[in-house]
């Protein structure tokens, strides 16, 4: 199986009023061609951080401290700035974003926007990028898009703007794209649409999607593989029929039983007690012990390590102590 993307080893830390604190910490995974991979977590868990480090589109207080990202044989991190600008953001890797308004310009027609990204790594005459962006824009599923090619973002709906961002971040056919959240601010139906789309746009288009989101309904739907991150760190990989059926650490044990299930009697959810720590209380020992109900004496002191059983991979001292064990 072919890799596109290749995270080794990424830590970031951010600088705060308060001191220096680690946001993500010693990461790895891998993006496989065509396929989707989903990072999943609550808020604070890094998942968003790992995405824009990858794009080095961290806030001014992040700071890389430690890895390298590969896109094929070319790695990211040490790359020029200017190198990374005009050969790889929006042409080999894109991003498309939880709030299309936020990420397009309100005063530009949606046409203009797509040309403006095309023309910008192609220099190719006008004409042919007004002819490409209709095309990219019947693809995603536009309707009337001779129409729309000429109209203002506010005058389409949140699953048409949606889509012209996809639109957007398709057009010059990148290996990656980044989605982060990005039917979080969409109704369930939409919601769908926009999910069957990306999957199908992934095949026809040879691209990869790395797919950030809190949401393991969405996950079960699009996702190939999964990573589940805890307060930077990933503690459970692996691909997504492992992940839901086979399911190893109390974490994401705890996800998936707050899952709302579309079959629910709407009795209550599970919840996880507690909350994630903040950057700057992380716990000792397992940073999940202070909310595990199958917290050990040796949780509260030791950090787990990553233990592998057959590809699927889990950071619990449930598993260094015994192995696999599959009825932790
Ligand atoms: Fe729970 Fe201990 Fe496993 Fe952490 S290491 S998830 S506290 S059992």
């Amino acid at each position: 199986m072919d890799t596109v993307i290749k995270v080794k080893n990424l830590s970031v830390e951010f600088k705060t009023e308060s001191g220096t604190f680690t946001a993500v910490e010693n990461i790895n995974f891998d993006l496989k061609r065509k396929k989707t991979l989903a990072i999943v977590g609550e808020s604070g868990s890094g998942k968003s951080v790992t995405s824009l480090a990858i794009m080095r589109l961290l806030a001014q207080n992040g700071r890389i401290t430690n890895g390298q990202v590969f896109l094929g044989d070319k790695e990211l991190i040490s790359m020029p700035e200017k190198k990374m600008q005009e050969e790889i953001l929006g042409k080999e890797i894109s991003m498309i974003f939880q709030e299309p308004m936020t990420a397009l310009n309100p005063i530009l027609r949606v046409g203009d926007q797509i040309m403006e990204g095309l023309r910008a790594h192609t220099k190719m005459p006008k004409e042919k990028a007004y002819e490409i962006s209709l095309e990219i824009l019947k693809k995603v599923g536009i309707s009337s898009p001779e129409k729309r090619i000429k109209q203002y973002p506010h005058q389409l709906s949140g699953g048409m703007r949606q889509r012209v961002m996809i639109a957007m971040a398709l057009v010059l056919k990148p290996k990656v794209m980044i989605a982060d959240e990005p039917t979080t601010a969409l109704d369930v139906t939409i919601e769908a649409q926009i999910l069957r789309l990306l999957d199908d746009l992934k095949k026809e288009l040879d691209t990869s999607i790395l797919f950030i989101t809190h949401d393991l309904n969405v996950v079960a739907d699009i996702a190939d593989d999964v990573i589940v991150m805890y307060c930077g760190q990933v503690i459970e990989k692996g691909n997504v029929v492992d992940i839901f059926e086979n399911t190893k650490h109390p974490y994401t044990k705890g996800l998936i039983s707050a899952m709302p299930k579309l079959d629910s009697d709407g009795g209550e959810l599970m919840t996880i007690p507690g909350n994630v720590p903040s950057i700057n209380k992380r716990p000792s020992g397992c940073y999940f012990h202070t909310r595990c109900s199958e917290c050990m004496d040796i949780c509260k002191t030791k950090a787990p390590e990553d233990t592998d059983i057959n590809g699927h991979m889990v950071k619990c001292h449930l598993y260094n102590m015994k192995g696999d064990n599959s009825n932790a």
